[in-house]
């Protein structure tokens, strides 16, 4: 498991960091765009269904007594039940836990899943703590949960370091109370010997190949029309932005940079990207990979390329270094990696983003068809889940580009700039869930 430091602080006066008011922004922003959009269901589309805050005690591997605080948020569930990570993170609070919900809701609409939107998270360093101690965290969480959680009303996944193992406890832990019948649904991103979809792992980094890949196919960048040798910066060398490196390179593209939380390495004629495993694997830390030059994780972002893949934390790309940023396309792999003051800034620039609840969409996807699977008792191969994954991920894609060019094409609506890609994103999400709000009836 990686290293953890806390989020970088941002040194930029204007930008306080407010996850949960940067997506109700963006929200109205996109909301303006449906006609006949009832008020009283932006409301409701901007509250959360269900708060839970949990606080427990753990013995500790030395005999004391810790304290945690954990939560589980339902944002919605309109379209199915929630879907959405636990995190392990000394920064994790219940606003970020909320709006991450939010976001989740906003992804499995964009991707015509039948999930609504939930999140959880542990504040805690997972560092410090041993597996024994992480798996008596995690069996208290679970069951404080309870039937809160369930294959039919909210679905946990892995997130910012939780792994399979970590789902392993929590599938354990809720069918210990829940014995006789198959629980395997109540959770996704499992080991693949107990219920986990073959190509979950890479799930995440092969949808963000997939949007790019079709993003440029459809000519939606002047003069790059496909990935062969395009120039690549990964910030980020964990679960996605190490196994985007390698699917991009096989795509036939060069990456130039990546980097991890000690910094990041660089090589003009594309590196090495199975040096540079080898090395994060020898020393834990991709710095000092032969025939590279080692940069700052802040002048990687800034580096002359033609795609850069936040790959790591939120709030990395601010209005601070948006002027600087020299990429032709920006790709969140990472969630919300890109600040509203900060898109304003690149969409002036010309600068396309491709937004977290596309660019991401692969690993709920992917956790769409491992349920699927454990509900019909099945295992599909790893090509059925990869090609099952490609074709809704484009379809999405194909949605949005549409969308905003319609959009564009919208008199009414002046300001709309073609590149707005995460705007026409929300936009399909929010008609999707507030039609089927509507078609459902508002009860009684
Ligand atoms: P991970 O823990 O496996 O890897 C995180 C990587 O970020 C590590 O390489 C770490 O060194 C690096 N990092 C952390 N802080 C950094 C910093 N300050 N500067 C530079 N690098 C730093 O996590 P992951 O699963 O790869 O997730 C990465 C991002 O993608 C997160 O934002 C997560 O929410 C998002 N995401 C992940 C998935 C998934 O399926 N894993 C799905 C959707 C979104």
């Amino acid at each position: 498991m990686e290293a953890i430091t806390p989020t970088p602080t941002n040194t930029d006066t204007t930008e306080k960091p407010n996850p949960l008011q940067d997506l109700h922004n963006r929200f109205d922003q996109a909301a303006q765009h449906i006609k006949d959009l009832k008020k009283g269901l932006i409301d409701f589309f901007k509250t959360p269904k269900r708060i839970i805050t949990v606080c427990f005690p753990v013995e500790m591997d030395d005999g004391t007594v810790q304290n945690f605080q954990g939560y589980r948020v339902l944002h919605s569930n309109i379209l199915g039940p929630g879907k959405g990570g636990i995190r392990y993170h000394p920064d994790v609070n219940q606003e970020e836990v909320t709006s991450l919900a939010a976001l989740m809701t906003w992804k499995c609409a964009l991707m015509n899943l039948p999930f609504g939107g939930a999140k959880g998270g542990i504040t805690c360093n997972s560092k410090n703590l041993s597996e024994d101690e992480l798996r008596h965290i995690t069996r208290r969480f679970i069951t404080e949960l309870g039937d809160n959680i369930g294959p039919y009303t909210d679905i946990p996944a892995p997130d910012m370091y939780t792994d399979e193992n970590t789902m392993a406890w929590v599938y354990d832990t809720y069918h210990a109370f829940h014995p006789g019948k198959n629980n395997l649904a109540v959770v996704t991103g499992k080991p693949v010997s107990m219920g986990g979809s073959l190509g979950r792992r890479e799930a995440t980094a092969r949808g963000c190949m997939f949007v790019v890949e079709h993003y440029l196919a459809r000519n939606q960048l002047p003069s790059l029309s496909s990935l062969k040798n395009a120039r690549i910066v990964i910030q980020g060398f964990g679960n996605v932005g190490s196994v985007a490196a390698e699917l991009f390179v096989k795509a036939g593209a060069k990456i130039i940079a990546v980097s991890d939380t000690t910094g990041g390495v660089y090589q003009e004629d594309g590196l090495d990207i199975k040096a540079v495993l080898n090395q994060k694997i020898k020393e834990g830390t991709v710095v000092g990979t032969s025939e590279t030059m080692t940069i700052s994780n802040e002048k990687l972002l800034e580096l002359d390329c033609d795609i850069l893949i936040p790959a790591a934390l939120g709030g990395v790309i601010t209005a601070q270094n948006a002027p600087r940023i020299l990429a032709r396309l920006i790709v969140e792999a990472a969630n919300e990696p890109v600040t509203p003051d900060a898109d304003v800034i690149l969409k002036n620039r010309g600068i396309d983003v491709l937004p977290d609840i596309l660019a991401n969409a692969g690993g709920v996807t992917v956790s769409y068809l491992e349920w699927n699977q454990n509900l019909a008792n099945e295992q599909w191969s790893e090509n059925d889940v990869n090609q099952r994954l490609k074709s809704i991920i484009t379809s999405a894609v194909d949605r949005v580009i549409e969308r905003s060019q319609l959009l564009n094409a919208n008199p009414e609506n002046p300001d709309f700039q073609h590149q707005d890609i995460r705007t026409a994103s929300l936009v399909c999400a929010i008609e999707h869930v507030a039609n089927v709000t509507l078609k459902r009836g508002i009860w009684p």
